[in-house]
């Protein structure tokens, strides 16, 4: 499939000042020809929705609490992250799945809960250096997809994607080879397809691991690296631009 979304983890960075200086630097084609997504902090989503508005970028949220309300000091409700107009929720990502001990079920639960309030996940997997150096790989990603896939609707998950991230890859400047980001995407298709071909087929399988305006085209080129999650790259503007331009050609 040609690349269709590139998505952008601003992680715990930014400000007002910085959304808005990004906001005016960020210079696409338009019309956009595949799906653009910024992930600010939640306390920014509002005024970065306003700041894009009119460009065809969407935003979306790093995460996401799994109650719609009530009494949960802290959390933020899908329901209102799609009211402040982002349309994208980040679940999963090994960062919260290290630093908050989320695990597979957890994650699961929070896909569905973004589902429910309209918003398209990213759900990530992704193995540990550790994981890919005993051969497990294939298992752990195994493990974590199918907690979802068995959990939530597929048509909805769809609407989203499977960011395949190699812990080892994220901001270490040590990306996965295109051959073996290949071929753990086309595990994740296969997976996908043995529940249901036409998801398969359908669902946006993205990379992400210290992708830059530099190799993004050799991985856009894989026949299952279906766009991109980035990190460090996505703060800046223009290389993040490029990398957009290089997944739209
Ligand atoms: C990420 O945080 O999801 C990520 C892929 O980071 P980086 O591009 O910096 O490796």
């Amino acid at each position: 499939m040609r690349p269709s979304l590139v998505a952008a983890n601003w992680k715990m960075n930014g400000s007002g000042d910085f959304l808005r200086d990004y906001a005016e630097r960020l210079e696409l084609d338009q019309p956009l020809k595949i799906d653009v997504v910024l992930c600010p902090p939640s306390i920014y989503l509002a005024e970065l929705v306003r700041a894009l508005r009119e460009t065809g970028v969407a935003c979306g949220a790093q995460d996401v609490g799994i109650q719609p309300s009530g009494a949960h000091t802290g959390e933020i409700a899908a329901e209102m992250i799609a009211d402040a107009g982002a349309e994208w929720v980040i679940v999963g990502h090994s960062e919260r799945r290290i630093d908050q001990n989320e695990k597979d079920d957890l994650v699961a639960t929070k896909a569905a809960a973004a589902l429910r309030a309209g918003l398209k996940p990213i759900v990530c997997v992704g193995e540990t250096l550790a994981e890919r150096e005993a051969g497990h790989e294939i298992a752990v990603v195994e493990r974590q997809l199918e907690a979802v896939v068995d959990r939530v609707d597929l048509d909805g998950l769809a609407s989203g994607a499977i960011a395949y991230e190699p812990v080892w890859a994220i901001g270490t400047g040590k990306s996965a080879t295109t051959a073996q980001a290949q071929e753990m995407h086309a595990f994740i298709r296969d997976k996908i397809a043995h529940v249901d071909a036409a998801i398969a087929r359908k669902i946006r399988v993205v990379y992400g691991g210290s992708v830059k305006a530099e190799n993004a085209e050799e991985l856009f080129g894989q026949d299952d690296i279906d766009g991109s999650l980035v990190g460090g790259a996505g703060l800046d503007p223009i290389q993040f631009a490029e990398i957009v331009h290089a997944a739209s050609r």
